[in-house]
This record gives structure tokens, sequence and C-alpha cells, in this order.
């Protein structure tokens, strides 16, 4: 069976050129991967996709038609496609002899797929009939900041906690920025606290620490419990680096799938 590999990420962190970059990985290594592109808005797509959203709705028309801007029209266009979504599976289902992955690119901006119906019902949906990871694209360079990196990794592990799949954090442009700062962060909590004191006084006027502060410092111990469940991998989409990391870590989540996230949602049936 393909494993499914389901592409999120804030706008501009470089999600489309991390699916291009691994497409053409997977050519490369005389596996092509079945591509699904769920994002109606997208302009340009270097890549050819299996099937792809904009082939059966319009964006810019479910706009007209219903009167709504583009966040209101892309969230209609992906509500209309998941009611065809069972067609879609079955599509799937017939390459599944001859296919490895299954890549799955969702709109640009994140939180129309992460919080939406159509997002669970699609995720719940793929997951249920092939192992599936999450890969959560990160924009390393504009992450480097203590306060940005934790909201990033709260979204992260609100994504986690909601889907229960496994889940790789890929820290993309590591050709601008090495992510080994970020590894360090996660597995030492004394230097994640110790930057976020040198990044903007802990203390007030008063010598009390700041809200900002207190606050980080609590969320950073849910991070930490969180950290525990997830693989990390550094990447450039731009110049390939970290490609072998990536898919030993999408091989890892395999077993992770079938151990853990098969039991769960068979317990809960
Ligand atoms: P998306 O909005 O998440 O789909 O992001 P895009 O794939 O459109 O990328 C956003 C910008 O980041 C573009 O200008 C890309 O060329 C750039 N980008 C993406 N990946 C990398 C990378 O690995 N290294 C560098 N230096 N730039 C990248």
């Amino acid at each position: 069976k393909p494993i499914t590999i389901i592409t999120i990420g804030m706008a501009g962190a470089g999600k489309s050129t991390f699916v291009q970059r691994i497409t053409s990985y997977l050519h490369s290594k005389d596996s092509p991967p079945y591509v699904l592109n769920l994002d109606p808005a997208v302009a340009f797509m270097p890549f050819e996709a299996n099937i792809d959203i904009r082939d059966t709705v319009n964006y810019k028309e479910v706009m007209k038609q219903y009167n709504l801007g583009p966040n209101g029209g892309i969230l209609t266009a992906l509500n209309l496609f998941t009611t065809k979504f069972d067609q879609v599976l079955s599509l799937v289902e017939k390459r599944s002899d001859t296919v490895d992955y299954v890549i799955l690119d969702t709109p640009g901006q994140i939180e129309i797929f992460t919080w939406s119906a159509s997002g669970a019902i699609i995720t719940d949906a793929i997951a249920s009939s092939f192992p599936t990871v999450i890969a959560y694209i990160i924009d390393t360079p504009r992450t480097s900041a203590p306060a940005t990196f934790m909201s990033n990794m709260l979204y992260a592990c609100s994504i986690l906690y909601k889907t229960k799949l496994p889940f790789i954090l890929v820290f993309n442009k590591t050709d601008v920025q090495p992510h080994d700062f970020a590894l360090e962060w996660m597995h030492d909590f004394e230097a994640f606290q110790e930057a976020l004191a040198t990044h903007g006084g802990t203390r007030d006027a008063e010598g009390e620490p700041t809200y900002m502060n207190s606050l980080m410092n609590s969320m950073s111990l849910v991070l930490d419990e969180f950290y525990k469940h997830l693989k990390a991998v550094g990447v450039s989409s731009m110049t390939g680096d970290g490609m072998k990391e990536f898919f030993d870590a999408v091989g890892a989540s395999r077993e992770e799938y079938e151990t853990q996230y098969v039991p769960e949602i068979e317990r809960a049936r």
C-alpha cells in the first residue's frame, strides 16, 4: 500500500516548492508519486498533478456565484470537491498497486484545510484507507526568533492533537539558515529559555518576569511533551538537501501509523 504525505504549511513557508522537490526526487528514484492538488487558487504548478481540484471547480466562478471573498471562495470550492471525495479515493485505490507515495498538496491559506470540516473529512477518509503522515513545512529563517518559533510549534501541536497522525516537522530553507537552533531548542528546554531571556528582557521595570515571558515559559513545558511525539528534519526545497532524511522519516511514520494510529481508531470505533 502507498503511504500518503499530507503537506501543510503557512503561506510562504515553501510548501509548493517542497511538493515540487519531493515529486522530482521520487521521479529520480523511479518511484513517481500520485499527486493530488487541493489548492483551488494555486496559480502556477510546476509539477503535474494526477488529480487537480482546479479541474473540478473554478474558485473564481464560485466567488462570483455565491458572492464570496477569496477565502470564502476557496473554502466553498474545497467543500464542493469534498462531496466527490469518494470518487477521488477510488481513483487512488486503483493505483495503489503501482504507486508507493501519494502526495496531497493543501490550500496555501493553512487554516482553510486545518480548521474546516472538509479538511477533517478528507484527512480522515485518506487516513482510514492508507498509511498517512503529516508533513508540516516551516520557514526556518523566519522562525528563528523564540516567540515566533513557539507560536509555530503550538500551531503544529494543535494539528497533531487534532489529527493524531504521524507528524514530521520539515524545517525548510536550510540553505538560508541551518535548522540546528531549532533542534537544540526542542531537545534542550534550558537552551530555549535562555534564548527567550536574551531576546527581549525576561523582567519588567519592577524586576518581575513579563507576562509574555511567563506565558511562554509555561507553554514551553507543554511543548516539551509534544516534541516527544514527532520527527524533525531539515531540508532545502531549493537545493534538494535533506531529501533522504525526509523519506527516512516517512518510512518510520508508516510503522508509527500501523502501531499507533490504527489501534487508536479501532478503539474509537
Ligand atoms: P508556499 O506559499 O508555502 O507554497 O511557498 P512557495 O513554495 O511559493 O515558496 C515561497 C518562497 O520561498 C518562494 O520565493 C520560494 O522560491 C522560496 N523557497 C521555497 N523553498 C525554499 C528553500 O528551500 N530555500 C530558499 N532559499 N527559498 C525557498
